[in-house]
């Protein structure tokens, strides 16, 4: 079969490999769509991590190819969703807390085991999300990560429908935020950098843009009467200290980015409004089930651009550029 094999830094080949076949409680997937996440980037840079070669790719849908002994609830043919988490240990502290994304044992799709930029790929049958035959895989793909993650940031942040909602960053967890906080009901503010992105923002569901290139963001949301929750999906401390500033008295951040700068925090802006920074991180297998039914009773879908898989390189160039409106998927 065809796969991307990640073999070191910026050296990521299409190329012949092994086709896997299922272990005991495994099944194999044919995949039909794979998305890039910004995740992808990181390791494109960086190369496979402890190893020779990985193939990368953690939001994958497709069909089952074949089960393993003792899998008894997937069948070839199945349409199934392969996601971040390959699997976990199941006894540790965070396994038994229902917190598996944060097992200290656990494996990652696409950087421990071979991921789904490729034609094949293997996981557990328990780990996999069953998807409707209504559900587009290229549609479906970017919601196992970019959308679940976007999902939990907003839920961690406390956003509801009584409230102002900031969102920063209007990309493939951004777009899908605002779609979420929309169909909650919320107030859903838009925050970029430039005017680019105001008219997709205002379609996607936004009431409000904030041109974060033309205004203080701080300031600005303040005038409109502060977030009561804030999500930021950009890499960079500098842009996630100023939705601090533009938080509301009880108002909470969550940050699902991951930059290298710090966040700036004023402890006296915290404490005088009972304000609070959190992290939220990419889910459990219960809240990628809820937020896959809550995207089909709202009508949730990314916005893709589709890349063949032997161009997996312009994919992962496109998604670093912030070209791909908004989600990058590649179909082998
Ligand atoms: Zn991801
Ligand atoms: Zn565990």
């Amino acid at each position: 079969m065809r796969a991307a094999v990640l073999d070191g830094p910026e050296s990521i080949d299409v190329r012949e490999t092994e086709r896997p076949t299922p272990d005991p409680g495994e099944a194999t997937i044919a995949v039909e769509a794979s998305a890039v996440c910004g995740g992808d980037v990181e390791a494109y840079h960086e190369g496979p991590p402890g190893k020779d070669s990985v193939v990368p790719g953690h939001e994958v849908v497709g069909r089952v190819a074949e089960v393993g002994d003792g899998v008894t609830d997937l069948t070839t043919g199945d349409r199934v969703g392969v996601p971040w988490l390959h699997e976990a240990c199941g006894r540790c502290v965070a396994c038994s807390r229902g917190d598996e994304q944060m097992c200290p044992d656990r494996e990652i799709t696409g950087t421990d085991v071979d991921g789904g930029h490729a034609e094949t790929l293997r996981a557990p049958a328990a780990y996999v999300h069953e998807i409707p035959e209504a559900f587009e895989p290229v549609e479906t793909a970017p919601l196992l990560c970019a959308g679940v993650t976007a999902h939990n940031g907003l839920r961690a942040a406390g956003a509801s429908a009584e409230d102002r909602v900031a969102i920063q960053g209007i990309g493939g967890l951004g777009h899908l935020g605002v779609q979420v906080a929309d169909a909650m009901g919320a107030d859903v503010i838009a925050v970029s950098r430039g005017e680019d992105g105001r008219d997709a923002a205002l379609e996607l569901g936004a009431d409000r843009y904030v041109d974060a290139e033309a205004v203080d963001v701080a300031e600005t949301l303040q005038e409109l009467g502060g977030a009561d929750a804030a999500l930021s999906t950009v890499p960079a401390g500098e842009a996630m200290s100023t939705l601090v500033g533009g938080l509301a008295e009880n108002g909470t951040l969550a940050v699902v980015g991951a930059p290298s700068d710090p966040i700036e925090l004023s402890a006296r802006h915290l404490l005088d409004g009972d304000r609070a920074v959190v992290g939220a991180s990419s889910g459990t297998r219960a809240e990628r089930e809820r937020h896959l039914a809550f995207c089909a009773r709202h009508d949730i879908a990314p916005w893709t651009e589709e890349f063949p898989l032997r161009d997996v390189e312009t994919a992962l160039e496109a998604v670093e550029d912030g070209t791909v409106r908004f989600r990058a998927v590649l179909v082998p």
